[in-house]
């Protein structure tokens, strides 16, 4: 690492630290030809996931707004906020695992149903109610047959 004062090409680490969660390394150097110290900091590169909207405008991939949606289909269910925390977490790493940077809302709107399908059928009705263009119609109306 270059010196951010002099420009010296051969600068020291003196001291190494590791945030609290594993992702930020802190390095503390000095240049041996200036004496000076600064700070570099190394993150792990977090690249933006883009969620392709109907209409086909793109937007960050927010798990806030991923939350919301989900507490908002799922309310009068017995779905907990643990539950909804575990799916928001569960669907944020699904999208995250595959080299794809962009995915579609319905994609995500699946993977959703799919989860609550497993914890609340009557979430998991609702939810898809809402998002009914975006799941398989035909499972969708078995279901509601099944419930009613
Ligand atoms: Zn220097």
């Amino acid at each position: 690492m270059i010196c951010l004062f002099c420009k010296n090409q051969d600068t020291e680490v003196i001291e190494t630290r590791i945030s609290e969660n594993g992702t930020v390394v802190r390095r503390r150097r000095h240049c041996p030809k200036c004496q000076k110290r600064f700070t570099t900091y190394e993150r792990v590169e977090d690249l933006p996931i883009l969620v392709i909207k109907r209409e086909g405008k793109r937007e960050r991939f927010d798990p806030e707004k991923l939350r919301r949606g989900i507490i908002r289909a799922t309310g009068k269910t017995t779905v907990t906020a643990q539950q909804i925390e575990n799916i928001v977490t569960q669907v944020e790493s699904e999208i995250k695992q595959g080299d794809a940077t962009e995915i579609e809302s319905k994609a995500i709107g699946n993977l959703v149903a799919k989860h609550l399908k497993k914890i609340d059928k009557v979430a998991y009705i609702r939810f898809a109610s809402v998002f009914r263009r975006f799941v398989d119609v035909e499972e969708f109306e078995k279901e509601v047959k099944k419930l009613i």
